[in-house]
């Protein structure tokens, strides 16, 4: 089965770093129009739209916010002006915050981790919808993580963020799904980033989270990538208000191979 993804506009937020990079560069292999967001290093951002411009597919960079609703309404109608709508967003910027228990944790840094994976993913997904639902079709894929249902001692705004964004997903999806539109989700385990740098940098890090892992080791942006491409696409046409983990099996829990 071939996956082609022709002509379709494709919109990935954070998508000038990681996963998202990796996930707009796929999309684009696949024959997507892929407009790429980012909020700092815009230079990264160019650098990739002229890649995939030089070898002959369509790419833009928009620089907006997504914690900002007027930044992320604009970055819509930039849309609609270069390519007249969307039929696919990646709603994958995100952040995993300041590590500190909740009672220490500073109000302002919680609240910017819920502001920026939670209701800037709202904010971007309402948008989307509001443009899918009229033309009925369209897909939406949230990234998620291991952490909507995995806790994780220091990030609880992080937890909390993808925890909600797995109801936001499965209550988008029911909403959107009589218009022909699929909201999912996807939930990467550790994948090499720069999110998780100086886990996967450091020795002891790195082998404590080995243990975490059954397929034991970290995963590349391109394995998360190759799984969006086929959520976005037909090949997945029955699949909506689902979370897909892509995790090398982190959440079967392996320590249960032994004891229990
Ligand atoms: P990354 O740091 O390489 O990429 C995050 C991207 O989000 C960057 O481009 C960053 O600039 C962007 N971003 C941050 N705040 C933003 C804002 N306010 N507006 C617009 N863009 C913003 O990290 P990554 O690992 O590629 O993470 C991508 C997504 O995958 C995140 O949602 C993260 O929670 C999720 N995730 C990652 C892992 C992992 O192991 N790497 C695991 C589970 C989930």
């Amino acid at each position: 089965m071939e996956i082609r993804l022709n002509e379709k506009r494709a919109l990935v937020t954070g998508g000038n770093s990681g996963i998202g990079a990796a996930i707009a560069n796929e999309l684009s292999k696949a024959g997507a129009k892929v407009a790429i967001n980012y909020v700092s290093h815009p230079e990264i951002a160019e650098q990739m739209v002229n890649e995939i411009q030089a070898k002959g597919r369509e790419a833009i960079s928009i620089m907006a916010d997504v914690s900002d609703s007027s930044q992320v309404e604009q970055m819509f109608s930039q849309l609609d002006t270069s390519w007249g709508g969307i039929d696919i967003l990646i709603n994958n910027a995100g952040i995993d915050g300041q590590k500190a228990d909740g009672w220490e944790t500073k109000l302002d840094d919680w609240m910017q981790v819920i502001n920026i994976n939670l209701i800037g993913n709202f904010y971007c997904a309402r948008q989307a919808l509001k443009r899918m639902v009229g033309q009925k079709s369209g897909v939406i894929l949230n990234t998620s993580s291991v952490h909507e249902i995995i806790a994780w001692t220091g990030h609880s705004a992080y937890t909390t963020s993808k925890a909600g964004l797995s109801m936001l997903t499965k209550t988008l999806a029911q909403e959107a799904a009589p218009y022909g539109v699929r909201v999912l989700a996807l939930a990467p385990g550790a994948i090499k980033t720069t999110i998780n740098q100086t886990v996967w940098n450091n020795r002891a890090g790195l082998n404590d989270l080995l243990e975490k892992i059954p397929l034991h080791r970290i995963g590349e942006p391109s394995e998360v990538a190759q799984m969006a491409v086929v959520l976005v696409s037909d090949a997945a046409s029955y699949v909506t208000g689902r979370t897909i983990f892509v995790d090398g099996g982190m959440t079967d829990y392996p320590d249960f191979a032994h004891g229990g």
